[in-house]
């Protein structure tokens, strides 16, 4: 079964396996007259490596036909295969990622682990996590880490408001925060296109959370960044994950109302007593039914809400004698 689309004459959506309850991610191939632009990578698998290579083959490209490969944040499933592709060409052609991305992949993936432990106790201990819960942090960095290699080298930057060419196209370079603050979508006023990574996907919500790295509000930025996407001519958004969207402010609609209601709902969590961010977490979502992995995204998708209700003046906070934070509307 082939896991190309072609969705334009000059796109095709390769759709590349990945070993977490979000089973794929999208990844471009862009013709242009230069070449191939491949746009986001895929975590480094076995079976994504494949996937890559079978696609070459069925569209006749050989590393010599690659011009460059583009990124649109950081995470793994985006970056994880960047190293390994231009490795393919020889190291021939530069990697491509905003000057946020190549910063936040200096901290996340080329810093040695240990640098983030005491970060990381302090962040579990404050939002009520027992410590055994490094374990389960430090197990899943260490298997993101290997998924990530090998590093791009040859790396070119490029900063929000500057133009990215994707094959022929012209692309607007926008800043989409919050999701992943370093990332970027690319606009094409002409075609009224949009490669719009994780911002905006269809029938799932993308994961805003709050992570011992994270700066408080991402939940702020991530609306901000959100409603001016609303405003922007587009007929056809291609995504991280998920479906094409032909109604691309209807879903952004759509998002902004989930995380208005959601708001809602973790402020009413709040008990007059105060709680912290473990026990609202488990007044709003099924902790006991998760899985450790899936109990710290619930907490610091909690943590961006509450973070957000202390920005807006709906919620305030204050630390115990133990150090765990307790908040109160
Ligand atoms: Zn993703």
């Amino acid at each position: 079964m082939t896991q190309l689309t072609q969705l334009a004459p000059d796109i095709h959506r390769l759709c590349l396996p990945l070993p977490f309850a979000l089973d794929h991610v999208n990844c471009y191939l862009i013709r242009g007259d230069r070449g191939w632009t491949l746009l986001d990578t895929g975590l480094h698998t076995p079976e994504g490596w494949q996937s890559w290579l079978a696609a070459f083959a069925e569209l006749g490209i050989r590393p010599a036909d690659i011009e460059q490969i583009v990124l649109t944040h950081v995470h793994p499933d985006h970056y994880g295969m960047a190293g390994t592709l231009q490795a393919w060409t020889g190291n021939a052609v530069p990697v491509r990622m905003s000057t946020a991305t190549a910063e936040a992949a200096a901290v996340i993936w080329r810093s040695p682990a240990e640098d983030w432990l005491d970060e990381t106790s302090a962040y579990l201990r404050c939002n009520g996590l027992e410590a055994s819960f490094l374990e389960s942090v430090l197990q899943s960095m260490r298997g993101m880490r290997a998924a990530v290699r090998p590093y791009p080298e040859n790396v070119e930057t490029f900063a929000p408001g500057d133009e990215v060419g994707l094959g022929n196209r012209r692309m607007q370079a926008i800043q989409a925060q919050g999701h992943a603050d370093d990332q970027t979508v690319f606009y094409d006023p002409a075609d009224r296109l949009i490669f719009c990574g994780d911002q905006v996907l269809q029938r799932i919500t993308p994961n805003v959370g709050s992570w011992p790295t994270t700066p408080a509000g991402p939940l702020g930025r991530f609306l901000t960044d959100l409603s001016h996407l609303s405003g922007l001519d587009v007929g056809l958004a291609l995504p991280g994950h998920r479906q094409e969207i032909t109604d691309f402010a209807g879903r952004i609609d759509e998002l902004l109302a989930h995380h208005e209601k959601r708001l809602v709902t973790i402020r009413e969590a709040i008990p007059d007593a105060g709680a912290t961010t473990l026990e609202i977490t488990r007044r709003v979502f099924p902790v006991d039914r998760f899985n450790t992995h899936e109990v710290r995204f619930a907490v610091a998708e909690t943590l961006a809400h509450l973070e957000h209700l202390l920005e807006t003046g709906e919620a305030s906070w204050d630390e115990n004698s133990a150090g765990v934070w307790v908040f109160r509307r």
